[in-house]
């Protein structure tokens, strides 16, 4: 719980899993059982790229989106996956190139099959709620189950789909098989719900058709836009950006031209800084108006519960800033007929809380002082599997063992640093790192003094390997002193987060 409750920063947990394991894996449809006695495989490359040649989108999919609910289920000892609902969507947001690769492993991985010749045609990684909820000591009292949905390509023949959930060793802990038949009956079709939704950047590349510029919809009063004859998405390059949805909790009905400016805020706050200053053309970035029948958030440490959109509440894990819901099935059904790749939830309240899990989903609140600087932090989580670069000094879990390079590209335990920003290294700039004593302390700086601020903000663009991230204060390490990955009170990411944010936006738009 120590990793919820820190500072006056930005802190979510995010990239989580469970400490160890000698949990019994399971598979509930019965291929590739394994049991706690077999070795435990690691989930790498050759387990996906049994095929170098790339996947042809239009030979294995069509242009619509399969939707898989999931619910993933059990305690510290034991985890099952179930499989909830299959449901077709209009349309295909995500990426039609480098289908069968992964950029990150995460903490999970869908890994998509022809069903004929086993050849793997779609991966997608990702962490779960449910994977930081297994370290919590609840987890060693009760069983409980957390919802999750996944969108992947529609296929055009048979498929088999593979959960596998991983510990922070990377080794495979839960894994789950079954059969997707394109023309199963029971592949629920669903469309929009009619929740408004409203395109508040759409981004510009060569295959952008129309002037996207001079069509604008009439801001009605509250919450409907209303569009003069044309399609929202119009003049929208699916295809070539990456989408994000924003969705709306906590407002009411009235309240939705506030929503649209907040969302404005979070994108002009995204698109302020690099890396993204100059990756915004390969975004596009759509507002969805879902309303809510009461203002403001569930606060359950105050007693309160409103009626919103997500599910979301503070306390979660009784973690008081802790922002999340468990529920996504619900996020996913606000988001029918809208496609999108990406999903931040954005929650009407000016209490300091937030959380973002990789290739999940983000909450951050629209209202308070620092909305702008957690918003970019929690995206950089969920977006581009960034870990969070602070520590605990009195940190009891160890999070990163000391065998396992973690897959989060801005931290290391130095098992296979090479594989990480050792060629970002200064010349001679020893390992560890010692900090640079000239550089202000965050917790003490007056904010107005330009000066101050001025170097505290330049000890981010420094690479080194200084001790210290991961909610680890031994044995686990981050690239810069201070970063947006670290602190509220620095403007830019450090030149290893900002070149993972790049490299993973060339993965998702690669041609
Ligand atoms: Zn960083």
């Amino acid at each position: 719980m120590k990793r919820h409750v820190i500072m006056a920063l930005a802190v979510f947990a995010s990239n989580m899993l469970y400490a160890d394991p000698t949990f019994a894996t399971m598979n509930n449809n019965t291929e590739q059982v394994t049991t706690q006695d077999e070795p435990r495989r690691i989930l790498t490359e050759d387990n996906m790229m049994d095929n170098n040649d790339d996947i042809v989108f239009d030979n294995y999919f069509i242009d619509k989106t399969l939707r898989i609910d999931y619910v993933m289920a059990g305690n510290a000892n034991e985890q099952h996956i179930y499989l909830d609902e299959l449901k077709q969507q209009d349309r295909w947001a995500g990426r039609k190139s480098r289908l069968a690769e992964k950029f990150l492993n995460g903490n999970g991985q869908i890994t998509v099959r022809d069903h004929k010749s086993h050849k793997v045609i779609y991966v997608w990684t990702f962490s779960t709620l449910f994977q930081e909820w297994l370290l919590e000591d609840e987890a060693k009292r009760v069983n409980r189950a957390f919802d999750a949905s996944y969108n992947i390509p529609f296929p055009k023949a048979t498929i088999d789909v593979t959960v596998t959930l991983t510990n922070n060793h990377q080794k495979v802990v839960t894994e789950m098989t079954h059969t997707v038949d394109p023309n199963d009956i029971l592949i629920r079709k669903i469309r929009n719900n009619n929740i408004p939704f409203h395109y508040v950047w759409k981004g510009k590349t060569e295959n952008t058709k129309t002037d996207i510029d001079n069509k604008e919809p009439k801001n009605g009063k509250g919450r409907n836009y209303v569009y003069m004859g044309f399609d929202p998405l119009e003049g929208v390059n699916l295809t070539d950006c990456i989408d994000l949805a924003i969705v709306a909790d906590g407002y009411t009905e009235a309240q939705m031209g506030k929503f649209y400016n907040d969302c404005q805020r979070a994108v002009d706050a995204l698109f302020a800084r690099e890396p993204f200053k100059s990756l915004k053309n390969r975004f596009n970035v759509v507002a969805v108006a879902a309303p809510s029948l009461d203002e403001g958030p569930s606060v359950p440490h105050n007693d309160v519960w409103k009626r919103g959109t997500s599910g979301a509440h503070y306390d979660t894990f009784y973690s008081d800033r802790y922002l999340m819901s468990q529920d996504m099935h619900k996020i996913y059904d606000l988001l029918s007929g809208v496609p999108f790749e990406h999903i931040m939830v954005l929650i009407n309240s000016n209490t300091y809380g937030g959380g973002g899990i990789y290739n999940q989903v983000t909450f951050s609140t629209s209202d308070h002082p620092t909305f702008k600087e957690v918003f970019v932090h929690e995206f950089g989580h969920s977006y581009a599997g960034l870990a969070d670069e602070y520590a605990y000094d009195d940190q009891d879990n160890e999070w990163y063992p000391a065998d396992t390079e973690p897959w989060e590209p801005n931290i290391t335990t130095l098992k296979n640093f090479k594989s990480k920003w050792a060629d970002l290294m200064p010349k001679k700039q020893p390992i560890p790192t010692p900090i640079d004593s000239k550089v202000p302390d965050f917790k003490k700086i007056d904010k107005n003094d330009e000066k101050q601020m001025a170097k505290l903000n330049a000890c981010t663009q420094v690479v080194g390997v200084f001790e210290g991230a991961g909610y680890q204060s031994k044995g686990c390490y981050r690239p810069a002193q201070e970063c947006r990955m670290k602190i509220n009170e620095v403007e830019d990411f450090c030149p290893v987060c900002a070149r993972a944010i790049r490299r993973i936006t060339d993965f998702y738009t690669a041609k």
